[in-house]
């Protein structure tokens, strides 16, 4: 009787529930960054898988036979592009997805790769630089996209991933703004800083902290021997203040280079991924502020 009466109230719950899991768009992001975004878009009428989880390195992932179930069963998968996930055109092969497959920079004007930086995925020197979140006037390119992918996979949800998109949106140009009076605040000979891998172009374009990184985009690019010593002449002849941690590099290089220069050690950066949820950088735009803190404070006069 009890199992019997549980069953009803189960299937009255499931009858009035207006957005359950199988009715949602199943839908795949690459990284933990696009996933937030995707998620910020889609909202309650989506459910999403990320394949590149929190601290996860994008550029040198290993699909796992769930993701390939995953997104065989999407309905939009939403990648970076730029190749960024060298891993996902075997990835999608494999799994036998009929998704449209959409790079969210598409419509972004790639930078190209500083010459010299060898990439992880033995692509030549004037590659593109898939780093374009790290500038939020592209992260306003992704969310078009997404929404616009989402509007065409879902025309029933159009209004509201519009909606869900303006808000976003609105959210993105205060951060924008947020990040330009930051830097402002900053002494102009002092904006200048060492990362432990290559991601931040797009940032120092579009806000003017300029970026020395001993290594290449890739965080699979091992520094040499010869790079780490003209980092650290580089380090002493434009005394440059402070070097950083990313969440996702090795930090043994860039303590290394600290200890030989005397330059502070500025924090952690998350640069290709998110921290986890109880960490600093769980959102796109709480990872933007933990960063900007971050040079913040160790560029501060
Ligand atoms: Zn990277």
């Amino acid at each position: 009787m009890f199992t019997r009466r549980l069953v009803l109230a189960v299937a009255a719950v499931l009858a009035t529930t207006p957005a359950l899991a199988q009715d949602k768009l199943p839908v795949v992001a690459t990284f933990s960054i696009l996933g937030d975004l995707v998620k910020n878009v889609g909202g309650a009428r989506i459910v999403l898988t990320t394949l590149v989880g929190a601290n996860g390195d994008a550029h040198v992932y290993s699909a796992t036979p769930a993701d390939a179930k995953n997104v065989a069963a999407a309905k939009v998968i939403f990648i970076n592009g730029l190749g960024f996930e060298g891993w996902i055109d075997r990835l999608i092969k494999a799994s036998n997805a009929k998704a449209p497959v959409v790079a969210v920079t598409r419509g972004i004007k790639a930078r190209r790769m500083a010459s010299g930086h060898s990439h992880g995925h033995g692509h030549s020197h004037d590659d593109a630089d898939p780093h374009a979140w790290q500038a939020v006037e592209n992260t306003k390119v992704y969310v078009t996209n997404i929404r616009d992918a989402l509007s065409a996979a879902d025309p029933a949800g159009k209004a509201e991933y519009e909606a869900n998109a303006k808000a976003y949106l609105d959210k993105l140009d205060a951060l924008d703004k947020e990040i330009r009076a930051a830097v402002a605040n900053i002494p102009a000979a002092r904006r200048k800083v060492i990362t432990s891998h290559d991601a931040f172009a797009y940032f120092k374009a579009a806000y003017g902290i300029d970026f020395i990184a001993p290594q290449g985009v890739s965080t699979e690019a091992e520094a040499s021997a010869k790079d780490v010593a003209a980092i650290i002449r580089q380090i002493r002849a434009q005394k440059v203040p402070a070097v950083f941690l990313e969440n996702i590099s090795d930090p043994r290089l860039v303590k290394r280079i600290a200890d030989e220069t005397g330059a502070k050690i500025g924090g952690t950066l998350y640069s290709d991924a998110l921290s986890d949820e109880k960490g600093p950088a769980g959102t796109y735009i709480d990872m933007m502020r933990h960063n900007l803190r971050q040079f913040a404070e160790a560029l501060a006069s």
